[in-house]
């Protein structure tokens, strides 16, 4: 045997090494990058191929099949996701699954099935043969028909309709449907709709957007799908008609934008960020550019450098539901040169996006922490948006940092990544300041503006009001201010850290709290009261009449989330028009409606949780208003400070970005917090300095790597028993690796299960991975889970 026939084939299993299959004689053998059918126990499982194996042995099973021709992961992209995976104590195979999407088509194998008017056709020749081979309505792969002529005959058949690709590569249709607005009256607009809050949100998009827009796009950038386009078409409200096709996942047109002299801080940062793309060398930069400082524009004009050279980009954007929101800027300037990959789109689609990606037709794409993994060809730049927010971070497993993935890549290919944000997290703002980092800063707003002026509200100094049940919410000082600013015609953001009406139920009589049957949490209440809701399993349940404990009849909503806030200012400002940003918002009616409801001037205020304090550009708005800034400050994690100074002075950003002036009122029972004070004073160094002076004491992140185990069991014994036994043996490992626990996990009880947690804090990343090697076991013991998550952005 000359050829080396046993292959490494990465599997998505929580199994943190990669397994050896053998090519049998005749199939060809794979190459690194494609996907591949493989057994395992009595299962079959696909994997990706990573290369040949040293395991030469008679013990290794046989590939069962190749489902690619060619390699649908780039091998950059593949090298990536190692050492990924090695960084973060994850499984390489897991981690390919996060990076490509679930229903990639075979790259070079598509399956082909007769149509309707295919099985009625009459043909001669390789044409006869291949319908005679699909005659039975069978799905048959390329390979396994007729091999003369066959390309031709498939590319006649196909364009007569008569065969059907069923996965591949996506199948080329000339033409789509696209739709547009009927022209309507106020009042037939307002008949046609009825109550259809998803149709208004369609009609609200194509106005915004002013050119016809595929189902496709309607259901991305406003979440309703075919069914409410379906029934806007029956009513009239809506016009189909044939397009010549353009990719559903490219963004719009290019529309003029306007040109604006760059202020001289942009123009500083971007001939810095130039520079480096042009000289292929690894750069990467922390722009520290304050609210309104004009970051956006740099990314735009360094992408398109980029494209000019040659190279591709990414650009992450912090929150999932906001990616259509931001990608509208990226489709105005690059049309369809830009893709959006986003875990929203459908299995196809995000295939098809994909593809378009690798293949290079689009050349620059946005999205959320997964487009980290977006499979550009020879990227030049990525650009990091809101570099300090969590959602980087995934959860589940497996727990890679989008923001570390970013700076792997750009490491392995030469290129700048850009951490952009008005404040960096402590780990981006220690690396400048250690030279790990270069620090670009843009320390002013555009056209000199000046940042608003912040009031912090003693909430311990307001009346008490009954009707405000527990804390108040709308002080007198904000109360005055929104006046003011809705009398002038201005706008207001108004944010409450929770969602849903109150986070807690209460029994009045015996202090019962309506814990959820499977986690260590209260449930919120939502839909004015009706249900009761677990943030963390999703259990839903009706609200009771009566007290179960007791049978008390007293039960009240205590606290506030946004519905309640929505209610308590409708009563306070019965004729002004507000719109609700949150994850139920933008689950209902797509984030984007919301947003270009707000920038069309249709409502007057923006009521919701941290989703409106992520880069939001309203000109339009004057006031903000931070209804209780101590909701982050009490969780008890280190980082719940830095977490409190970032929102306030994001939420706090979002005011006088236009021609007038803000001002931000900051409600608290805590007004001598450093976290606030700093944030009100617009002060990041200050509130750095004091922060990592606290870090270093205790020995936390960005002065040691973080990593929690949390072992995790339906049974309490099982779960504290394994965690002592992972403790116990985490002692023999290296030097200066610090070790808590184990101790129950702040959330005790999660869905059903018991969770033990322990932390390791090391002094760098390979003690901290050699202590996890040393006490992780390669298999949870029966009826438990460990979950490892290494540089955890929460502690729960
Ligand atoms: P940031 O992301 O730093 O908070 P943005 O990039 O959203 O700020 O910019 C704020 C606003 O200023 C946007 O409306 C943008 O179009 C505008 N802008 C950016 N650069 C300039 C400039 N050089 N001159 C005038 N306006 C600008
Ligand atoms: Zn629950």
């Amino acid at each position: 045997m000359n050829l080396p026939r046993a292959i490494s084939v990465a599997l998505a299993l929580p199994i943190r090494r990669n397994f050896s299959y053998r090519v049998p004689e005749g199939m060809p053998v794979p190459e690194a990058g494609s996907r591949v059918r493989v057994p395992l126990g009595e299962r079959v499982l696909t994997g990706i191929v990573v290369g040949s194996s040293a395991d030469e042995g008679p013990g290794l099973r046989d590939v069962l099949e190749v489902l690619d021709e060619e390699p649908v992961c780039p091998r950059d992209l593949l090298e990536a996701a190692e050492r990924v995976a090695q960084r973060f104590f994850a499984s390489t195979g897991e981690v390919l699954r996060s990076a490509l999407p679930a229903r990639l088509p075979a790259a070079g194998a598509a399956r082909y099935r007769i149509t309707e008017k295919g099985a009625l056709g009459r043909a001669e020749g390789a044409e006869r043969e291949i319908l005679d081979r699909l005659a039975g309505g069978e799905v048959v792969r390329v390979v396994d028909l007729p091999v003369v002529g066959r390309r031709e005959a498939l590319r006649t058949l196909e364009e007569r309709g008569w065969i059907r690709v069923v996965s591949g590569p996506p199948a080329v249709r000339r033409v789509e449907t696209a739709y547009v607005a009927a022209r309507m009256t106020v009042q037939e607009r307002e008949a046609r709709l009825g109550r259809s809050r998803k149709g208004r949100a369609i009609l609200d998009y194509l106005d915004c957007v002013g050119r016809p827009a595929t189902a496709a796009e309607i259901r991305l950038s406003t979440g309703a799908g075919r069914s409410v386009v379906g029934e806007l078409l029956r009513r009239g409200a809506l016009h189909g008609f044939e397009q010549i096709r353009r990719a559903e996942t490219a963004l719009t047109a290019p529309v003029g934008r306007p040109a604006f002299a760059l202020t001289v801080h942009q123009e500083e940062a971007l001939s810095e960020i130039n520079a480096a793309i042009g000289n292929r060398r690894y750069f990467p930069v922390l722009l520290q550019g304050i609210t309104g400082s004009g970051k956006t524009e740099v990314y735009l004009r360094s992408i398109a450098a980029t494209l000019e050279s040659g190279r591709g980009a990414v650009w992450l954007v912090p929150e999932i539901a906001l990616t259509p929101v931001f990608a509208l800027a990226l489709g105005r300037q690059f049309g369809g040169r830009a893709a959006v990959l986003h875990s929203a789109l459908s299995q196809r689609e995000r295939g098809e996006a994909w593809d378009r990606v690798r293949s290079g037709q689009a050349r620059v794409v946005i999205g959320p922490r997964s487009a980290a993994f977006a499979p550009v060809a020879d990227p030049g730049l990525f650009v990091v948006d809101e570099e300090h927010d969590a959602s980087y971070k995934q959860r589940e497993s497996p727990r890679y940092d989008a923001r570390e993935v970013a700076a792997i890549r750009a490491h392995f290919s030469g290129a700048t990544v850009v951490f952009g944000s008005a404040t960096p997290s402590l780990e981006a703002w220690h690396a400048a300041r250690e030279g790990r980092l270069k620090l670009l800063r843009l320390p002013e707003r555009v056209d000199r503006r000046p940042l608003p002026d912040v009031s912090v509200v003693d909430l311990r100094r307001e009346p008490f009001r009954p009707d405000e049940k527990g804390v108040p919410l709308f002080s007198r000082p904000l109360v005055e201010r929104l006046t003011e600013v809705f009398s002038r015609g201005e706008q207001a953001i108004l944010l409450q850290p929770r969602r849903g009406f109150a986070p807690l139920l209460l029994c009045r009589d015996c202090g019962y709290e309506f814990r959820c049957s499977r986690c260590s949490v209260a449930r919120t209440v939502h839909d004015r009261g009706r249900t009761l809701v677990c943030h963390y399993c999703g259990e839903r349940a009706a609200r009771p009449a009566l007290c179960p404990d007791c049978g008390g009849s007293l039960l009240e909503a205590v606290g506030a989330g946004t519905e309640r806030v929505a209610d308590r200012f409708a009563e306070l400002f019965p004729n002004v028009p507000y719109a609700v940003l949150d994850r139920d918002a933008a689950r209902r009616r797509g984030a984007a409606a919301v947003v270009e409801e707000m920038l069309s001037g249709r409502v007057s205020c923006l009521i919701g949780t941290q989703m409106v304090a992520k880069g939001h550009d309203f000109p339009g708005v004057t006031a903000v208003g931070v209804l209780s800034a101590d909701t982050i400050l009490n969780f008890p994690d280190f980082r719940s400070a830095e977490k409190t100074f970032q929102l306030v002075a994001q939420v706090a950003g979002r005011a006088g970005r236009g021609t007038r002036a803000g001002t931000v009122h900051v409600q608290t029972f805590h007004p001598q917090h450093p976290a606030i004070r700093r944030a009100a004073e617009h002060d990041m160094d200050g509130f750095a300095a004091g922060e990592l002076a606290f870090r270093e004491a205790f020995f936390y992140p960005p002065f040691s790597e973080l990593a929690q185990i949390v072992i995790s069991s339906a049974d309490r014994e099982k779960a504290a028993e394994t965690a002592a036994r992972i403790g116990q043996s985490a002692l023999g490992g290296p030097q200066g690796v610090r070790i808590s626990g184990p101790a129950p996990a702040p959330f005790e009880r999660l869905q059903g299960k018991w969770r033990f947690q322990i932390l390791l804090r090391a002094p760098d990343r390979r003690s901290l991975l050699s202590a996890l090697e040393g006490c992780v076991p390669e298999r949870p013991p029966a009826g438990t889970q460990i979950a490892t998550d290494v540089d955890p952005q929460d502690l729960m």
